[in-house]
């Protein structure tokens, strides 16, 4: 055989122009098999752009899941209020990679106390817990949320009804007219939920008896506790949420969407709490833009899935806040609802477990949190009286176990 001594000679410019079409053909089938692989993937519509809707993107796979979430307002966003956020949702958010940056935009609550309008203590307690309890501003809360979405945002689209299609698929109208076909509808569409009234259609929420008037104030003291205060059928809550910045709340009893006016809401409230202790008027006083609602809840129900329809957080589980767990169970019913997704794909399975778990610790925290609503409303006399006698004997201990039972549960440690 001859070997020749001569090394041999790339043509470089045919060599570059070979290498560049080549290349050239593997992005395009590259690219190709991305779109083929986005075209497979399932779309799944998410009703409501709330805590829960938002977490459920959160922790929903995206690699098999084309997500969608429909939100009727203008613009994706929360109220200026305060939410309370407890260890057994914060384990959530620890998850799913947002625990420092909302721990960063929140304040921690070491004591809570129980007081008199006056100022006298009836208990303080101190929780204890792998995770800190927190308050934080919603707009922050949703706004960290949103933030890290990958789902595509739609705001602006109301909808109004669905057809269930016979191959398990489902057609979502919006109030503009238009529809789209989806694999699967999550009804994260709060307390008034339209895919709550195509699956249960247990008619209005109920009314309970109270309003509440909410606000959040910039102040120049700091009293490093949560506090909530027992009056005549009246009660305040006043949480730190960061650097002199409270969250506060006042309730009263009332006829269902009572109207502040002629008075007008501060003169209502000054009236109402102007007499009670610091820093309750001042806080109130301050306050730019205060909130109103008629505190409703619903009867728990079973049965949150329609073929590829289900419920999640107030359209599932709507609850008065008297133990502040409504947003919690939003995002623990968010984590537990994708994780059986994510395992057993969009199934009459994965929305089973999910129910088995959701529904009976919603349904404890729904009837628990209307007792004490009931309890703290109390305008007789002689049963304000025990009420005070009675928080004022517990043992604070006792009363930690008994909350504990609901911030000790850990979503994220169960097995599916
Ligand atoms: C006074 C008060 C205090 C509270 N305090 C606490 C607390 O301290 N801690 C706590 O954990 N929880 C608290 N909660 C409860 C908590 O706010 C709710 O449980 C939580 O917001 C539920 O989240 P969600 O996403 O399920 O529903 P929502 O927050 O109601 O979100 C539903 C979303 O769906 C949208 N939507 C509705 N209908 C449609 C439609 N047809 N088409 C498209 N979009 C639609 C809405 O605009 C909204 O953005 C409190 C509640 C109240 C009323």
């Amino acid at each position: 055989m001859r070997v020749s001594s001569q090394p041999r000679v790339r043509d470089p410019l045919n060599y570059r122009f070979t290498k560049k079409v080549g290349k050239g053909i593997l992005e395009a089938g590259i690219d190709s098999l991305r779109k083929m692989k986005e075209k497979m993937k399932k779309k799944v519509a998410i009703i409501g752009g709330g805590i829960a809707g938002l977490t459920f993107s959160h922790c929903l796979s995206h690699d098999e899941y084309d997500v969608h979430i429909f939100e009727k307002k203008n613009e994706f966003g929360e109220i200026g209020a305060a939410i309370s956020v407890f260890p057994n949702a914060l384990c959530v958010m620890d998850e799913i990679g947002l625990l420092d940056t909302i721990l960063n935009a929140a304040g921690k609550f070491e004591n809570v106390f129980l007081k008199t309008h006056k100022g006298g203590v009836l208990s303080k307690s101190s929780p204890k817990s792998d995770y800190p309890v927190i308050c934080i501003h919603r707009a922050h809360l949703h706004g960290i949320l949103l933030k890290g979405t990958k789902a595509h945002l739609h705001n602006n689209k109301a909808v109004t009804g669905f057809t269930h299609l016979e191959n398990g698929q489902l057609e979502v109208t919006f109030e503009n007219g238009e529809s789209s076909v989806f694999d699967a509808v999550i009804g994260a569409d709060g307390i008034h939920s339209v895919v709550r009234k195509d699956i249960i259609n247990d008619g209005a929420p109920i009314y309970r008896g109270y309003s509440i008037w909410r606000g959040v104030v910039k102040t120049t003291f700091d009293t490093g506790y949560a506090s909530e205060t027992f009056g005549k059928g009246q009660r305040v809550g006043i949480v730190p949420i960061k650097d002199g910045t409270y969250g506060w709340w006042a309730t009263c009893n009332e006829k269902f969407l009572q109207d502040d006016q002629p008075e007008g809401t501060q003169q209502k409230l000054q009236r109402l709490f102007g007499d009670w202790h610091h820093p309750i008027p001042d806080l109130i006083a301050n306050t730019e833009v205060i909130l109103k609602n008629s505190l409703s809840d619903r009867v728990p129900h079973k049965g949150w899935t329609k073929g590829n329809m289900v419920l999640l957080g107030d359209a599932a589980h709507p609850t008065t806040p008297n133990l502040g767990q409504g947003g919690c169970m939003a995002i623990e019913g968010a984590y537990l609802l994708a994780k059986c997704i994510n395992k057993y794909g969009l199934s009459t399975k994965a929305y089973g477990i999910y129910e088995k778990h959701q529904f009976p610790r919603s349904k404890k925290i729904i009837n628990e949190s209307l007792k004490l609503g009931a309890m703290g409303q109390i305008s007789n006399p002689i049963l304000i009286a025990l009420r005070n006698f009675f928080f004022k004997i517990m043992p604070s201990s006792v009363a930690m176990k008994m909350i504990d039972q609901y911030f000790s549960y850990r979503v994220t440690k169960i097995e599916i």
